[in-house]
């Protein structure tokens, strides 16, 4: 919650800093970009700041406000995210809020509201919030978090000042790794895409496994029957569903979600293994930590099998998206991807 533990965000970070030490901070933020790069931290940590007693541009930490907010019971700074069970933000939700952004704060620094998962509000939700983006009560902040600002109607994009949040660099990548201490160490980062939030989710047990098992597959894909892999694959994904699960989660559309990223390290795998086919000089792999594996797979295979493959690999994720019993998703890949490799 503070803006000295984010990582990366360096301009977004500046920014709103600057606005709080002029005054001028937007009384309604869209702070948007990829799922996992820092935005709602970025959002607690200005919050934190806004209702701070010592109203500089960082929180202090051990203010009454700071503790009350380190607790999660701060009376001045509301979150607003789905309820368990739901799908959307509703219009009750909306209206509860903007009777409680109404009322006399109950500290000196006025209200903070974080709307996350913006694009969740319903449109009758959005609409009811437009006045109070526009004129919001004296001191309130509100700050609202999405990854796809376009499901946003345009009146109330326009009425908040926007914050586009990039990937991280590399470096700040390798930051966050060793800052975080559980990411294994020879897993990759390419494959997070810049996002920390997507490495805490591809770098658990079950995902790293699944990885595995498709490397065994693509390396000898005569020995295992697509029904066995797709069981297989989507036991690796159950698992890791079950850790993270909240217990609002709605746990099918979870291991869809995980069975989505199994694919994606899936397109990845095929990826390295059609560079390595194709011995493109000086070309670096997403999955180096397997680089020697992936050297014995795409020395044996031909390029136009690889990317057939890929294809196979695409097809899935569409069908997997498209609601597509996943099991079957699986299987129909793994028999196309298993044919092509082996040479059938
Ligand atoms: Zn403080």
């Amino acid at each position: 919650m503070f803006f000295r533990e984010v990582i990366g965000q360096r301009a977004q970070v500046e920014e709103l800093r600057r606005g709080l030490r002029s005054g001028r901070l937007p009384h309604a933020l869209l702070l948007c970009g990829k799922a996992g790069v820092g935005k709602r931290l970025v959002a607690d940590a200005l919050a934190a700041a806004k209702l701070c007693d010592a109203a500089g541009d960082e929180a202090c930490g051990a203010c009454p406000s700071c503790r009350a907010f380190q607790h999660g019971v701060h009376p001045d700074c509301e979150v607003v995210t789905r309820e368990a069970g739901r799908r959307d933000i509703g219009i009750g939700q909306v209206r509860a809020l903007l009777e409680t952004l109404h009322r006399k704060a109950e500290r000196a620094r006025g209200r903070a509201v974080i709307l996350d998962e913006a694009e969740r509000l319903t449109v009758e939700a959005q609409n009811a919030l437009l006045k109070t983006l526009e004129e919001p009560p004296p001191g309130a902040l509100l700050v609202l978090v999405t990854a796809v600002a376009d499901r946003l109607l345009p009146t109330v994009r326009s009425r908040c000042a926007l914050h586009r949040f990039g990937p991280l660099a590399d470096a700040e990548m390798e930051e966050y790794r060793t800052r975080a201490g559980d990411v294994p160490a020879g897993f990759p980062l390419a494959l997070a895409a810049g996002s920390p939030g997507r490495l805490r989710r591809l770098a658990d047990e079950g995902l790293l496994r699944a990885r595995t098992r498709l490397l065994d597959f693509l390396a000898a894909p005569g020995q295992t029957s697509p029904f066995d892999l797709a069981a297989e694959l989507i036991a690796c994904a159950a698992s890791g569903a079950a850790a993270q699960q909240d217990e609002d989660d709605d746990q099918r559309e979870r291991l869809r979600d995980r069975l989505l990223l199994v694919l994606r390290l899936l397109a990845l795998l095929l990826r390295d293994l059609s560079i390595v086919s194709l011995r493109v000089e000086g070309a670096s792999l997403v999955n180096c930590d397997l680089s020697e594996r992936l050297l014995e797979a795409g020395g044996r295979v031909a390029p136009d099998r690889v990317d057939a493959s890929s294809e196979a690999c695409e097809q899935a994720l569409l069908d997997l998206r498209r609601n597509m019993d996943p099991a079957l998703a699986l299987e129909e890949a793994a028999a196309r991807i298993g044919g092509l490799l082996a040479g059938g």
